[in-house]
């Protein structure tokens, strides 16, 4: 265990709360408190990303991506075509679409008002993601944001200790080892807003049913286009296991390389950094740094050069009447918050 992570642990241990949400975006009013966490905390100095942290993260990363590319070249008219490759973009923007503006902006983070209808979609199309029931990613996500790299933090890839065996540890903690530790108690004090919701509540209880769902929808669209048994099942490989796979990727990529690598042009007392590559593929939840300075802004691309895809669709449904009270910081925010 690093100083750092001692000292914080400590502190975190004597009953010093951590509050470290955006203390300039009006967050206390959506997201419930932990015991104490009104306090502003006095968080230790913390150490920049060492490089072997950043190698082996950034390999830990690559690797994955650069096996499902050459599987699709390899089969390419063997078992994939272009008609499986628009199964596997579809199932993966929908699903996306659905963490993205509905698990984590939505109900994470109350960025935006909508009604029954649409939060019913967002929690089917996010559920189908398979990342775990949306009041279990909500109160987990509130935790990463509370402790962000701190003791308490579900998943930082920071604290782990120095060499390379321990760096090696952090980044699979981060990335994926989490998952496989056992659940942190106490999770529900995080989710008291939404345990009244039960329209919420009634789509986290039956998450089965939507993950099922989404290895439905993309079986029976390669089946139907297809009118075989093959196609079916090369719907259901590449819409279903395959795209589950490759967002589950990204979305862990996001826990890792976007506390690691990039630029932190806003003061956040993290390691969150605005990460170009995951902001295009993850639709726009890769501009971390910025979204850590201010986690109720529906908008994360700040900048016109930032393409924040969830935004862009927050942004044409609040246009059209489905999203209603869409919340984005004032330029004084962000000028208060950026690096000096
Ligand atoms: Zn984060
Ligand atoms: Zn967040």
């Amino acid at each position: 265990m690093t100083s750092y992570r001692a000292a914080a642990y400590a502190a975190h241990r004597g009953g010093s709360a951590r509050h470290i949400m955006d203390n300039t975006m009006p967050t206390t009013s959506d997201l419930p408190q932990a015991s104490g966490s009104t306090e502003e905390s006095i968080l230790p100095e913390i150490d920049r990303p060492t490089l072997s942290l950043k190698l082996a993260n950034f390999t830990a990363v690559v690797i994955p991506f650069a096996g499902l590319v050459v599987a699709i070249v390899l089969l390419w008219h063997i078992a994939f075509s272009w008609l499986y490759l628009a199964i596997l973009l579809g199932m993966y923007l929908a699903t996306a679409t659905g963490v993205a503006v509905g698990f984590h902006r939505l109900f994470t983070h109350r960025s935006f008002k909508t009604s029954k209808p649409v939060v019913a979609i967002l929690a089917v199309l996010g559920s189908m993601a398979v990342e775990g029931p949306v009041l279990r990613w909500v109160a987990t996500h509130r935790r990463h944001h509370q402790y962000s790299d701190q003791e308490s933090d579900p998943h930082s890839p920071h604290g782990h200790g120095t060499g390379l065996w321990n760096t090696m540890r952090g980044i699979w903690h981060s990335h994926v080892g989490w998952l496989f530790e056992p659940e942190i108690e106490g999770l529900d004090r995080y989710i008291v807003d939404l345990r009244k919701d039960k329209l919420v509540c009634w789509m986290s209880k039956h998450f089965t049913l939507w993950v099922l769902l989404g290895l439905l929808i993309p079986t029976v669209l390669g089946g139907l286009i297809t009118m075989s048994w093959t196609g079916a099942l090369l719907g259901f490989i590449w819409g279903g296991p395959v795209r589950v796979c490759l967002f589950h990727h990204v979305t862990w990529s996001i826990n890792s390389v976007c506390h690691i690598w990039g630029t932190k042009p806003y003061n956040t007392h993290d390691h969150s950094r605005n990460n170009a590559i995951m902001g295009v593929v993850a639709l726009g939840e890769g501009w971390h740094n910025n979204h850590h300075a201010f986690p109720t802004s529906a908008r994360h691309g700040l900048r016109w050069w930032q393409l924040d895809v969830s935004y862009m669709i927050i942004w044409t449904m609040s246009k059209v009447g489905l999203i209603q009270a869409v919340r984005i910081p004032t330029k004084d925010r962000l000028t208060a918050k950026r690096m000096k």
